[in-house]
């Protein structure tokens, strides 16, 4: 990496030149250069290099502008993401965030005001000092990577606040008292990350297609969090819930339910940190009151969820339905159920992971909560109280013991050799089956009404590591309808 500086020529205005009197001295531009080469190993699988390109801020700069030229050769091609940290620093949590874009090509601006900063940047104070520019090869091709940055350091203009925005931390109270099943999508990107959508038209997209509510969840940054009061005040019905999606090239998880304006650093790979921060990751979601969910763990196939399920022991869930049903949905399911046989509780989760295309036919989340708040919200998820339906109108599954008030995600006490009645009231899957699944065993039974509540004793093994009943409701082309989270027995 070279830096090479050089101060631009003071640009003469037309002004300055008629007018005889009086004009400002503008200070001129200063232009930073940044470049130097990526080797192709610097992206390996598993080991994608984040590089910390400094450059320094004086005193009084109003803006920073960054020009990219990335040259992967004639006929080379590669992801490279880009972030930006002020002089508070780019270490581990990133205590200067300013932004991150996840494989744009886009160059971007940032000055004091969010009407003239790039979409993937925060506004705010230009601190003088050293501003670290991140760079991530994500992927690289074998002839590797050569690199440009073009700084250009502006003092015109109007002055940056001296302060960071605080994200705008409000309680939208209880929106309906009552205890219910509430419909979420719990996984959806804004134009802050790469989808294309405002919050607020994200929000729309949400109220029109049913949903309660739904978090918003952009890649590896917090800056839709800015714009929740404004989709608060033109969506006043719908609760939004603030989150991440924490993403590496090793695994994507979604943290639901943080703080207004947390950040949850993806750097977890084992060359980009030395010790195992996912934990990490994972303590500050809970510090927060939020849940971490590994996310669909097999989109890219089978070898895709690199982080052994020991790193996530205090995860809470797995999103096992990403969108539309597919077999990765089905591996996800598969590896989560083996995974509650060893005696794991995992919610299992769904999300429609729009990037503003639409939402109507993604998953739902059934959750039951006391009430619609985020604090209800969130104790629901956590608890598991939850199943998932292949979209709002889809079928409905709701699965119990006879005679128990044992939702899912409940755990129940039960003497061994007594069968289990287990009781699974179905609503709109008619024509479909009803699947019980219990370790070591499972139980295929016809739906034949709209509305319908089948009954079956299960004899569970109670020699096994981990008992639970859990149900899937499959159409007739054997795709997934909807699902429950486990009951637990003891
Ligand atoms: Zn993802
Ligand atoms: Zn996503």
């Amino acid at each position: 990496m070279r830096v090479l500086r050089f101060w631009a020529l003071a640009l003469i205005s037309a002004a300055w030149l008629c007018a005889p009197m009086v004009a400002a001295e503008a200070k001129p531009d200063q232009i930073i250069v940044i470049e130097g080469q990526c080797d192709v190993k610097d992206a390996r699988t598993g080991g994608q290099r984040m590089h910390l390109l400094t450059f320094d801020v004086p005193k009084g700069v109003t803006r920073i502008e960054i020009k990219k030229q990335l040259d992967f050769g004639p006929n080379g091609s590669g992801t490279v993401d880009h972030g930006l940290a002020d002089p508070r620093g780019a270490g581990f949590g990133m205590p200067g965030f300013r932004g991150w874009m996840g494989g744009s090509k886009a160059d971007f601006t940032l000055t004091g005001d969010p009407a003239t900063t790039s979409q993937y940047y925060l506004a705010g104070p230009i601190q003088p000092g050293r501003w670290t520019l991140l760079q991530w090869t994500v992927s690289l091709p074998p002839t590797g990577l050569k690199y440009r940055y073009t700084v250009r350091l502006s003092f015109d203009g109007p002055a940056p606040p001296s302060e960071m925005p605080q994200a705008p931390k409000f309680d939208q109270g209880t929106l309906n008292p009552k205890a219910d099943w509430y419909l979420g999508d719990l996984h959806a990107h804004t134009l802050h990350s790469d989808g294309n959508k405002t919050l607020s038209q994200l929000t729309q997209q949400h109220v029109d297609a049913g949903f309660d509510f739904f978090v918003s969840t952009d890649h590896n940054t917090n800056r839709a969090h800015f714009e929740f009061a404004t989709a608060v005040r033109e969506h006043p019905k719908e609760l939004i819930l603030y989150g991440e999606e924490v993403t590496h090239p090793m695994m994507h998880a979604n943290v639901i339910g943080c703080r207004p304006g947390s950040l949850f650093d993806m750097r977890i790979a084992p060359d980009v940190v030395t010790e195992n921060h996912l934990s990490k990751v994972i303590a500050q979601a809970h510090r927060d009151g939020a849940i971490f969910s590994v996310n669909h763990p097999f989109y890219w196939g089978a070898t895709d969820w690199r982080i052994s399920p020991d790193e996530w022991k205090d995860g809470d869930g797995v999103e096992v339905w990403n969108v539309g049903w597919s077999a990765a949905n089905q591996a996800a399911l598969d590896h989560w159920d083996a995974l509650l046989q060893k005696g794991r509780h995992l919610v299992a989760l769904s999300g429609s992971d729009t990037h503003g295309g639409g939402v109507g036919g993604s998953p739902a989340v059934h959750v039951y909560a006391q009430n619609l708040s985020r604090d209800a919200i969130m104790d629901g998820l956590r608890k598991g109280h939850v199943f998932l339906s292949e979209n709002t109108k889809g079928a409905q599954i709701y699965l119990s013991v006879r005679g128990k008030s044992a939702l899912p995600g409940d755990t129940l006490q039960w003497s061994a050799g007594n069968p289990l009645p287990v009781q699974v009231r179905v609503i709109g899957g008619d024509g479909m089956t009803l699947r019980l699944v219990w370790p070591g065993g499972e139980a295929k039974l016809p739906v034949d009404k709209h509305i319908v509540t089948i009954s079956r004793d299960i004899a569970l093994d109670a020699s096994r590591n981990a008992n639970y009943i859990r149900a899937e409701l499959i159409k007739p082309d054997g795709r997934m309808a909807a699902l429950t989270n486990p009951i637990y027995v003891k």
